[in-house]
């Protein structure tokens, strides 16, 4: 018999499967004695349930999980709404600023209804729509200092979908001396970046052995260069793609592999890059020496980074 997807019983024990235009086939899953998911969880995540690399355990962690993302703008609005879809358990989300009409274009958690409204309430509107069991901490604010690091201290991962280098070099550092995994994503005109900083991993690059301060980079941001809609979407979707694998420790994330995406030709690429001995600084936290300031690397000698920069 042929059936129209998506099929309408999912059970507990049972789910039933099926692929357009294909018999809808029912297959039984052995009920895991120790799984702390009740009937509706173990319904509501059943396609995640169903792939091996994942399962119930993979769930769990995932729904324990506590994750920070830095801006509620283009690449965080997607990152939130798939973390929050996928049941991820706290969502800690900072922005500082309001939705406006120039947001609508990409950042997909706002609404017309909601221009002038913070961000960070708009988006803690439609996550909670979206699903109400994710609790969401809406911070009103550009995290700096004490906060940023209660802020990452607090969280299993971190997603950096800010758009200025300031705060990424800040998120870096907070994550670097918390340990806590990065997962960074860029995306201006029609260039886009994805790349994770895996910190509890002790040959992981920081941010900054990849783009050392003071290189002669211009900083680009869309509200002047502009920026193609999905590209966020697909960055932001990436984003949330590398932080659900860090949170259930399935696959392979992106430490030391910068991906690149290019939306006019749809092309993707992967460059590997590796940690700078020399960073001054992950190479100042792990030898405990006192971190310089920002603007006094100038000098930093990290060509891979500079050969990467788009
Ligand atoms: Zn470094």
């Amino acid at each position: 018999m042929i059936r129209a997807y998506p099929p309408r019983q999912c059970k507990a024990t049972h789910v039933t499967i099926g692929i357009i235009g294909a018999p809808i086939r029912r297959i039984s899953r052995p009920r895991i004695p120790d799984s702390n998911l009740n009937d509706d969880q173990l319904l509501r995540y059943s396609r995640h349930i169903l792939l091996d690399e994942l399962g119930i355990e993979g769930q769990e962690k995932i729904l324990r999980g506590h994750a920070l993302v830095v801006g509620a703008g283009g690449l965080g609005c997607p990152a939130a709404l798939y973390l929050a879809s996928a049941g991820v358990g706290t969502l800690t989300l900072a922005d500082a600023d309001e939705v406006d009409a120039t947001n609508l274009q990409r950042q997909i958690l706002h609404t017309e209804a909601r221009v002038g409204m913070a961000k960070v309430d708009s988006a803690a509107q439609a996550l909670a729509a979206l699903n109400s069991t994710v609790r969401v901490i809406p911070r009103r604010e550009r995290l700096e200092g004490a906060a940023l690091e209660e802020c990452v201290a607090a969280a299993d991962v971190v997603l950096d979908c800010s758009d200025n280098f300031a705060t990424r070099y800040a998120v870096n550092l907070a994550c670097l001396r918390n340990k806590t995994p990065l997962v960074s994503g860029a995306a201006v005109r029609f260039g886009g970046q994805v790349s994770v900083f895996d910190f509890r991993r002790a040959d992981s690059p920081c941010y900054h052995c990849l783009f050392p301060d003071g290189a002669p980079v211009a900083e680009e941001r869309c509200a002047v260069t502009g920026v193609f809609a999905p590209l966020t979407g697909i960055v932001g979707s990436l984003q949330a793609a590398e932080a659900l694998k860090l949170l259930a420790g399935v696959g392979e994330p992106l430490t030391g592999r910068l991906l690149l995406v290019d939306s006019l030709t749809q092309t993707f690429r992967t460059v590997a890059f590796s940690r700078d001995p020399d960073c001054p600084v992950c190479g100042a936290v792990k030898s405990t020496t006192p971190l310089p300031g920002h603007n006094s690397c100038s000098h930093h000698n990290c060509s891979t980074g500079k050969k990467h920069r788009t």
